[in-house]
């Protein structure tokens, strides 16, 4: 064994388990495929401005710099994230990307782009956020129709001018439609309505009401409750942004051929571009462990999978609506760690053997 814990991914989940493992004093590595801590938030959109408060930003143990009360950049996130692993000294090997996890005698093995690496415990904290969502009509598109979706789009330099639809109409696609607005033809495709709030109320951040009321960290009860509570739009309401920015409200995206996109509304366009703001998803494909349901995500309670000594960290609503926000990921962090102390590699060898 290599260590007592390997945690896959070093963003802020990983990072979080690191400051908690280092607390208990357990020994342990965390494994991050970027070369730079703070990759995950670098490679968002340019003007991306955080929904959550600069208070709401920080993890345990260091301030998030500057006024509270504010909404920090994505730079800042990540320039956060890496000044996070240096004040902590965490250790994180950058550049090894896991591309293989299976059961061995006593614990894991890992295989990485740099060697094999086991350990009687795991965490694996690679992201909610890791695949783009594409429904299947982007592919009727003609090839000369410009298509990105929001994990590589920048900025409004990448996008042709001429009419731009932008698909999906959360929290992505209301802040890249009014920036495409300037200067094209924008419409912002809207599916499910979702519900709403202003980024502040009386002066206050969304999130600290949510925290100081205990709703963002309430644990969640059974699985129609986890998908009925997974995303929130935050911000001025769309018909809001429309006016102010000039672009126009459509209905869900139903139909797509040549240069047509058709709504649901019934309206249709002939676009040059389209940005598909539909989100993304997890990417556990390279877990060969059965702990996987059918939509690939693993089976697990507050993290604890059926398999002894790995534990999943920083999935959408895995125990509560905060478990993949910033201030909140905390909190399944030191629950899995003390599940962890107490499950030591005298443990694991007692339960296999
Ligand atoms: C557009 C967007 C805006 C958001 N805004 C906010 C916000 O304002 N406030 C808030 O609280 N939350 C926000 N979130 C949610 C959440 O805070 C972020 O998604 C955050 O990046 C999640 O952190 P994480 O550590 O769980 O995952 P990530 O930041 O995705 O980190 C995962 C890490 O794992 C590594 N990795 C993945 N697979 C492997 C592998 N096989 N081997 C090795 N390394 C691997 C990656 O390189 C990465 O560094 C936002 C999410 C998105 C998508």
């Amino acid at each position: 064994m290599d260590t007592e814990v390997i945690v896959v991914g070093g963003g802020q989940s990983g990072l979080v388990a690191g400051y908690y493992l280092k607390q208990a004093g357990i020994p342990f590595v965390i494994l991050d495929e970027e070369p730079r801590l703070g990759e995950a938030w670098r490679q968002r959109w340019d003007s991306l401005e955080l929904f959550t408060i600069a208070e709401y930003c920080a993890l345990p143990g260091l301030r998030f710099p500057g006024r509270k009360n504010r909404f920090p950049g994505k730079e800042e996130m990540a320039d956060y994230v890496e000044a996070y692993g240096r004040e902590f000294d965490l250790p994180v090997r950058l550049g090894t990307r896991v591309t293989s996890l299976e059961p061995i005698e006593g614990g894991y093995r890992l295989e990485t782009t740099k060697g094999t690496f086991e350990a009687p415990q795991v965490i694996v904290a690679t992201g909610a956020y890791r695949l783009p969502k594409l429904p299947d009509l982007a592919s009727r598109l003609d090839p000369d129709v410009f298509q990105v979706h929001t994990g590589r789009y920048r900025n409004p330099s990448q996008v042709p001018g001429g009419t731009v639809v932008v698909v999906g109409a959360a929290n992505s696609g209301a802040q890249i439609a009014p920036e495409l607005a300037a200067g094209r033809r924008v419409l912002l495709s809207q599916g499910s309505p979702l519900p709403h709030f202003g980024r502040r109320f009386l002066g206050k951040g969304l999130h600290w009401w949510g925290d100081k009321f205990g709703l963002i960290a309430k644990p969640l009860m059974g699985e129609r409750d986890r998908l009925h509570k997974k995303t929130i739009l935050v911000g001025p309401s769309l018909k809001k942004l429309a006016r102010r920015h000039g672009f126009e409200l459509v209905g869900r995206t139903v139909d797509a051929d040549g240069r047509t996109l058709r709504f649901e509304d019934g309206r249709s366009a002939e676009v040059d571009a389209v940005v598909w703001a539909t989100g993304f998803r997890y990417d556990y494909s390279w877990m060969r462990v059965p702990v996987l349901d059918d939509a690939g995500a693993p089976a697990q309670e507050r993290g604890v999978t059926s398999a002894p000594g790995l534990y999943i960290l920083g999935m959408q609503c895995q125990h509560s609506y905060g478990s993949a926000l910033i201030w909140w990921v905390k909190d399944d962090a030191a629950y899995l760690v003390e599940r962890i102390r107490q499950f030591r590699p005298q443990a694991v060898a007692g339960r296999r053997g």
